[in-house]
């Protein structure tokens, strides 16, 4: 609340987080005309603006106006870190409480930022050190896109021109991105968006464990590309690695993805994400199970070797074993990467965004995701 001093007055309307058709219904809404949503959200999104003063193509009392009824209000970065490796951390403190990490992996001419969606998850995978914390809440889509606001204004000002700090996004952070739908929507909407951040939706990538309704009604309302995080061939395995497929077994999880991808229209393919487990899923039978079980699915194969947590009693595979899998899906004619380890100096390395929901002194059982395959 911004105005807890005063009963009176409602709660702003924070516009950072409105994509083009909100933003233009605020106005409406308001008496004004819709056209006044690009100049607003030009002033957000393209110069890292919170403070209508500064918008200066809009009349001094429509500015004033938007003060006393709305705010910019986007994540306050309590960090700021850039590895040996170019690799970037940040540490935000969300608008509604709780902090989260958004790393940045830059690769030649590519920025990938990697996003997260809530704090902590409810799913509970066996592998991953977030759904071991327990699930705290949903990020509103002003904290999931402030993150991206947050990261580009510490490069500002930049030649919008010829300079794209952020060039892909992924939905890979913490968090079930589908199991906070509309958020996550909007959100995505506006790192498409041309008034915003105008990133193709080739290069916006929404990472799943497999929610299947809200799959189908993301093929209804967007076109991003997809990951799938799969972690096994079959359902007796995959069972215990993602207890959500008991409800959603791979079949059906397979079936919904082809059905997302026919819808695109434009012949993209899934990221299959596999995290790889020593002795669990790392085996040659593993991978032959997988390269059959995929055959008809348009899809390209991202392995993560598995990156060990205190909590976890798994461990990661052996570099021979990573080739010995990856070699398989490569001769079963699947183009197959590896993630690779980045940002080791900062923290920022292998594994998954853990926020500071928790005690803030275990830092050595956060871990980052990198996501360096993913275009
Ligand atoms: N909830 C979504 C998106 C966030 S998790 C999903 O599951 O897809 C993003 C990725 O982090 C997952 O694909 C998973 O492979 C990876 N991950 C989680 N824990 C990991 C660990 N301990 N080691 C390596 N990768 C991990
Ligand atoms: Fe949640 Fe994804 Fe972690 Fe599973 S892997 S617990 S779905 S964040």
């Amino acid at each position: 609340m911004s105005n807890s001093g005063d009963q009176s007055q409602t709660e702003k309307v924070n516009l950072l987080g409105l994509p083009r058709h909100k933003m233009e219904q605020f106005f409406v809404d308001i008496g004004e005309k819709k056209f006044r949503a690009g100049q607003v959200m030009k002033w957000i999104h393209h110069y890292g603006v919170d403070d209508f003063e500064a918008m200066t193509n809009v009349s001094k009392t429509l500015r004033a106006r938007l003060a006393e009824i709305a705010e910019i209000r986007g994540p306050e970065v309590l960090l700021d870190e850039t590895s040996s490796d170019g690799t970037r951390k940040w540490v935000m403190r969300m608008a509604e409480g709780n902090s989260i990490e958004a790393v940045l992996i830059p690769d030649g001419e590519r920025g990938t930022l990697c996003v997260s969606s809530q704090v902590g998850c409810s799913l509970d995978c066996s592998f991953c050190s977030t759904g071991k914390r327990g699930f705290n809440r949903n990020l509103s889509a002003a904290e999931i896109i402030g993150q991206v606001w947050a990261a580009l204004r510490t490069f500002m000002p930049f030649d919008r021109a010829n300079e794209r700090p952020v060039t892909n996004v992924v939905m890979m952070g913490m968090g079930e991105p589908l199991l906070n739908f509309d958020n996550v929507v909007d959100a995505m909407d506006l790192m498409m968006d041309d008034w915003a951040y105008g990133i193709s939706k080739r290069r916006v990538t929404v990472s799943t464990s497999g929610v299947i309704p809200a799959l189908e009604k993301l093929g209804e309302v967007s076109d991003v590309s997809l990951a799938i995080s799969l972690h096994a061939p079959n359902d007796e395995l995959r069972n215990e690695l993602v207890p959500l497929n008991r409800k959603y077994p791979i079949e059906r999880l397979l079936s919904a993805t082809k059905q997302y991808l026919s819808g695109l229209g434009d012949r993209r393919r899934a990221t299959i994400e596999y995290t790889l487990i020593e002795g669990v899923n790392d085996q040659p039978e593993h991978a032959r199970q997988l390269a059959e079980l995929l055959v008809d699915v348009p899809c390209k194969i991202n392995l993560i070797p598995f990156n060990p947590f205190p909590e976890s009693d798994y461990r990661r595979p052996s570099g021979n074993a990573v080739k010995r899998f990856q070699d398989i899906m490569n001769q079963a004619g699947y183009i197959t990467t590896v993630r690779t380890t980045r940002g080791d100096d900062i923290d920022a390395a292998c594994g998954q965004l853990v926020g500071q929901f928790e005690d803030r002194t275990r830092r050595s059982e956060r871990y980052i995701p990198v996501h360096q395959e993913v275009s």
